[in-house]
């Protein structure tokens, strides 16, 4: 580009420097996406912040991924030389999942390790519970001091006391190898308020519970989620879209708001929520209507002969009846129906239809949170999602949708130690038969139920206070030491649910840990290794560390040896906990992290043969690489490794759902209305809140602390369409008091016609606290009052918003903005799915105009109602329990960390 007037005579005057002489004169290096990775230990650059002086940094390099969502994309940390700190973090181009690119949140882990208010030592709590008084201990006392209550949990025999519940997982079967250790059913997951919908549709089909899909090949891209903005593998699966659509992929998005993916798509459909099951359904018969389906996949890979026998015992069992009758049962699918039922116009449904239908084996297709976590009935939506990749054969194929565990690397542990002998039914209640991971959103309503109790409670970067709906029977559960014994708070950041632990002990960012990765963000499989950064650099600069909380920052650890360290500690030398944390190389001594590590990545395919090229060991390889590619393609692996179901096939008739009480959903059908369908509505008057759509710049609960990231984004504001503002009376700005089944918040006004009549939307990642007496997190948090009113009312109010304050940090002082939006989850109540056991998300709710003293940001909930809420959803459940065999669960079916094949069976 031409340079200007005044650009021209800057140059001259030497303000600016004279590119066009140093170009000429050769000096100038060629532009490059990376540094090569010869130049890693050893990469000057100028300093961009120094300019107009030319000021060079000398950097190492070290790659690690990144931990603020699942993807785990690759980093690249630059240590500065001269001071040894990390000054920031980039791409990393050997990561075979995010190819050197990153969404804003990965740069942003500077911020977070760099946040002036970050927990730096342990912390043991003085006072009452949630009182909010600290002290700063050693992490011996730490060690000693929790040892010693596990250990009294384990010698009363109690497999079901001490319990891990994992926010932020990604560790690859670290913490299920401690837990077995010391013998306790204890795994808990947020899974059921985040993929379980999904994950219950597709396992019914294949047993795999996570769709993979090719988007680079794709004819037909179809989403019912927000994957170009967010979501799981949403930066390598958004490059890999825009790759797909390059070459001519048709994006189909189905969304009741207008998410930048959906603002990106050929077609946008705005559907009803809940409806997405009717319009899969009406696809599904038009590709059966025009033959346009895959016959040597249907016939071979799928059970339809299952269902011809079960169902139509006077048939042939013969394929080509089977079409017929097929025909017949979707007969009642008509484009009219779905579009009645999605609210949208019916030539919309054909035109899209016809668009799917002819996609053939490059059907790419994806449903994750949004629709399946959201309705009651949800899982059903991903079931028949996955319908349509059955019948145009674009399963396992070149631009279709695989089942992730094909792209996903399970690692060889150096050693596993024996199932839990018994079963936690806090966790797997018995009347939540199908549920597909722990029942973690109603832990607070079963233990009010008297359904059991806690010994010791490890929350792993996880915020359920915050996060979960009803967190006030959170708060509840956690303030009650009778229900909860001792709370471990595991966190690299203040939360709302570390106000309310016994010890709040700092673990690490994703430069300052260990972890293996492995996601199927693509069609191919790899590794990745989170390392602790500046622990690779003590080891380039030739010094020893011992613990990783020699390197980081204060006191900050990481989880993988403190579970080493205090396993060693929880084992009186009677217990047999020791022996499963030998070093496999040293004879009799205790496994160091490293030994963890290296006996891992040996036995990755390939590795070990790939770093004997560079002279190196396959530890030594990721270390320096920090990703190995292990297969470049994972297409069609059912051809060799058929389907892990109880009939070897594709299940398109569950015989499960048939014997565990649900004969109604033995195959795909909509027999299951939304909780917030229409029908179930009371008139106009009520409308459906969608909280679960996620915010680009934010994770759940860990992003308070990224300034840049909060700075582009803290408000939460309610979506409302023009013709809903306009029946109440309220414009842009406006307060307006949502009503949910067991409390109410006030929040401001977004008038878009991004949002479906009838609708209205608020992101979920807006809205953290903190109370007078609490720490952390103030680029973003509200600060509130929690008054108790008696009789179960609980009421949040703000006191003041987002203040700037003085810190070693100047940017702490430039705050510029003061809203910290509304916590909206603090009034949803718990909705479990009897079949899949997801929290569904949306709510039934009212709207209103707050009375005199309702500001905005208030909140109010009553802890009683939401008790009979959960009762009442609960009750649905038990109507249904049924244990073919005795059996607590399809035996076939997954469950996190199993116990002993005997305790899935109810016992007398
Ligand atoms: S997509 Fe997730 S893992 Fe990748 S950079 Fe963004 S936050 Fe990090």
């Amino acid at each position: 580009m031409a340079k200007t007037f005044i650009e021209n005579i800057a140059q001259k005057l030497r303000i600016i420097p004279d590119l066009d002489r140093e170009h000429a004169s050769g000096s100038l290096q060629p532009l490059r996406k990376f540094p090569s990775a010869d130049e890693w230990h050893n990469f000057t650059e100028l300093d961009a912040n120094a300019w107009p002086l030319r000021l060079e940094r000398n950097y190492s390099l070290v790659p690690t991924t990144c931990f603020n969502c699942e993807s785990a994309c690759g980093l690249l940390a630059y240590v500065d030389k001269d001071n040894g700190e990390v000054a920031k973090f980039e791409g990393n181009p050997h990561h075979p999942g995010s190819r050197g690119r990153n969404c804003a949140k990965g740069p942003a882990t500077i911020n977070q390790i760099h946040d002036t208010e970050r927990i730096m030592h342990p912390l043991r709590r003085t006072g009452k519970r949630g009182e909010g008084g600290w002290e700063q201990i050693s992490w011996d006392e730490a060690l000693d001091e929790i040892a010693a209550k596990i250990r009294s949990s384990l010698k009363r025999g109690g497999v079901d006391k001490v319990v891990y519940h994992v926010g932020r997982p990604g560790h690859e079967g670290y913490a299920n190898r401690v837990l077995k250790a010391w013998g306790v059913d204890g795994h808990n997951s947020h899974t059921n308020i985040c993929s379980a919908g999904a994950r219950t549709g597709y396992s019914l089909w294949q047993k795999h519970d996570r769709p993979s899909p090719d988007h680079t090949n794709a004819k037909v891209i179809l989403l019912t989620s927000s994957h170009l903005e967010t979501g799981h593998y949403f930066n390598p699966h958004a490059q890999r879209i825009l790759e797909g659509m390059m070459e001519g992929a048709k994006l189909i998005v189905i969304d009741p708001r207008l998410s930048n993916t959906a603002a990106m798509a050929d077609h946008w459909l705005p559907t009803w929520p809940g409806g997405e099951t009717a319009l899969f359904l009406a696809w599904a018969k038009m590709i059966i209507e025009r033959g346009l389906f895959d016959r040597e996949f249907m016939e071979t890979q799928v059970n339809w002969d299952s269902w011809m026998r079960a169902v139509h015992p006077n048939e042939p069992c013969e394929f080509e009846r089977f079409i017929e009758l097929l025909g017949e049962e979707y007969a009642e699918y008509t484009p009219e129906f779905a579009a009645a039922e999605c609210r949208i116009p019916v030539e919309q449904v054909i035109e899209v239809g016809e668009v799917v239908a002819n996609a053939g084996t490059q059907l790419c297709t994806h449903v994750w949170r949004s629709a399946a976590i959201g309705n009651l009935g949800g899982w059903q939506v991903s079931r028949s999602l996955h319908f349509l990749n059955v019948l145009t054969g674009s399963v396992g194929t070149v631009g279709g949708t695989s089942p992730n565990s094909w792209s996903k690397f399970k690692p060889s542990l150096f050693d596993v130690p024996p199932d839990p002998d018994g079963w936690n039914e806090l966790h797997f209640p018995p009347e939540y038969t199908l549920s597909h991971y722990e029942m973690s959103h109603i832990l607070p309503h079963l233990i009010k139920d008297g359904r059991g109790t806690m010994d010791v409670y490890f929350t792993r970067v996880f915020n359920p206070v915050w996060t979960y709906p009803d967190g006030f029977s959170w708060i509840e559960m956690l303030e009650n030491e009778e229900a909860v014994g001792c709370h471990i708070a595991l966190t690299p950041t203040w939360n709302e649910t570390a106000f309310f632990a016994d010890y709040v002990l700092p673990m690490g960012h994703a430069s300052e840990r260990h972890d293996v990765n492995s996601y199927a963000t693509s069609s191919g499989k790899w590794v990745a290794f989170r390392q602790p950064v500046l622990r690779e650099y003590a080891r380039r600069q030739g010094r020893e560390v011992e613990f990783t909380h020699e390197v980081n920052p204060g006191q900050v650890w990481e989880e993988d040896e403190f579970w080493i360290e205090l396993s060693w500690r929880i084992d009186d030398g009677t217990m047999g906990i020791r022996e499963h944390f030998m070093s496999p190389y040293r004879e009799g001594e205790k496994i160091t992290v490293d030994e963890y590590y290296q006996y891992l990545f040996e036995r990755v395919p390939g590795l070990p043969e790939a770093a004997e090229k560079e002279g190196t060991n396959a530890l030594g390889y990721m270390r320096q690489h920090g990703a190995f590619l292990i297969e470049e393609a994972t297409y069609e692996k059912h051809k060799s490794e058929g389907w892990p179901t109880p009939s070897g096939k594709q299940e398109f008739y569950s015989e499960t759902m048939i014997e565990f009480g649900y004969p109604e959903h033995s195959i795909p059908h909509y027999r299951q209305k939304s909780h917030v369908h229409p029908e179930n509505l009371s008139g106009e008057d009520e409308y459906c809140l969608l909280p679960n759509f996620r915010l680009p710049q934010h994770i759940h609960s860990r992003s308070a602390n990224a300034k840049w990231l909060v700075e582009i984004a803290h408000r939460n504001p309610i979506w409302i369409h023009p013709k809903d503002a306009r029946k109440l009376g309220v414009a842009e700005g406006d307060l307006l008091k949502i009503e949910t089944e067991i409390g109410w918040f006030v929040d401001k006004v977004w008038v878009t016609e991004g949002i479906k009549p009838g609708v209205v939307g608020c992101s979920h990642h807006i809205g953290r606290w903190r109370r007078k007496q609490d720490r952390g997190n103030r680029f973003l948090t509200n600060t509130v009052a929690i008054e108790d009113q008696g009789n179960g009312k609980m009421r949040m109010k703000t006191v003041s918003g987002v203040e700037p304050w003085k810190s070693d940090d100047p940017d702490t002082n430039r705050i510029w903005w003061r809203d910290g939006g509304v916590h909206q989850n603090i009034t949803h109540a718990v909705q479990p799915d009897p079949i899949s056991g997801a929290h569904c998300w949306l709510q039934k709710v009212r709207l209103s105009r707050p009375g005199p003293g309702e500001d905005y940001g208030d909140i109010e909930v009553d802890r009683e109602k939401s008790f009979e809420y959960y009762k009442r959803w609960n009750e649905w459940a038990k109507d249904r329990e049924t244990h073919p065999r005795g059996e607590r669960r399809p035996l076939w079916m997954k469950r996190p960390l199993s116990p002993k094949k005997e305790h899935w069976y109810i016992q007398d």
